[in-house]
């Protein structure tokens, strides 16, 4: 069964929903270059101090950095057996690169990439509601809400509004994914490994049918 999987679909899919499912039943790390960056944020790495500014501006951190931070965490020993890669790639430049990685380090290559589909005039709201932990545990004021207004039901943490979450930068990220990350749609078509899931369906029904989809790769 495949084990290197790429998720693809627009900020507010519901990608990182189901990418933490499906590591979790295939047993396989979850690698969100956004939770990367987010992480290098938080700790004023570097590398977190060059990406802010494209990050709270919803453009793209350049293709070489992120490769790397990428790469230095798929060579890791927990990625020996596969990874379910969510945001990355964005480009096709990427996605090049992520073909090259796998082949040269670990003689592989990506074997299904989901794409979750879900109308652009869904997103602004989905994206505008959605409030996360520190620990990229994520809920959503009306369609996923916490038990406790607020706080983390995983961990207890407050939950936040992530500064590239407003109506404005939310707009903008959509009409970068359209530009740039969309063409990853053929890029994939065309390699035989897209699956195309309704990403306009409750959490548990996107799970299923993306489940049912791999399966049969
Ligand atoms: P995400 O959490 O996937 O929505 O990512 C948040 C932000 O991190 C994006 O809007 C970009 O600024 C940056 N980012 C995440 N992944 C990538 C990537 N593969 N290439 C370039 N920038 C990225």
């Amino acid at each position: 069964m495949a084990q290197h999987f790429v998720m693809l679909g627009p900020p507010g899919a519901g990608k990182g929903t189901q990418a933490k499912i499906l590591s979790e039943k295939m047993g396989i790390p979850h690698i969100s270059s956004g939770d990367l960056f987010r992480e290098n944020l938080r700790e004023k790495t570097d590398l977190g101090k060059l990406a802010e500014g494209y990050i709270n501006r919803g453009e793209l951190v350049p293709d070489d950095v992120t490769i790397r931070m990428v790469q230095e965490r798929i060579s890791r020993s927990d990625c020996q057996a596969g990874v379910l890669l969510d945001g990355f790639p964005r480009t096709v430049y990427q996605a090049e690169a992520l073909d090259e990685i796998l082949r040269d380090q670990k003689n592989t290559q990506v074997d299904a990439v989901p794409c979750i589909i879900v109308a652009d005039d869904v997103l602004v709201e989905r994206l505008s509601g959605r409030r996360s932990c520190q620990n990229g545990h994520v809920f959503h004021v009306k369609f996923n809400p916490p038990k406790v207004d607020g706080i983390c039901d995983v961990d207890g943490t407050e939950l936040y509004q992530r500064e590239d979450d407003t109506v404005e930068t939310v707009s903008r990220r959509i009409r970068v994914y359209l530009d740039q990350t969309q063409p990853l749609i053929d890029y994939y078509r065309q390699k035989g490994v897209l699956v195309e899931i309704d990403g306009a369906q409750a959490i548990d029904a996107v799970s299923e049918a993306l489940f049912a989809a791999i399966a049969k790769m």
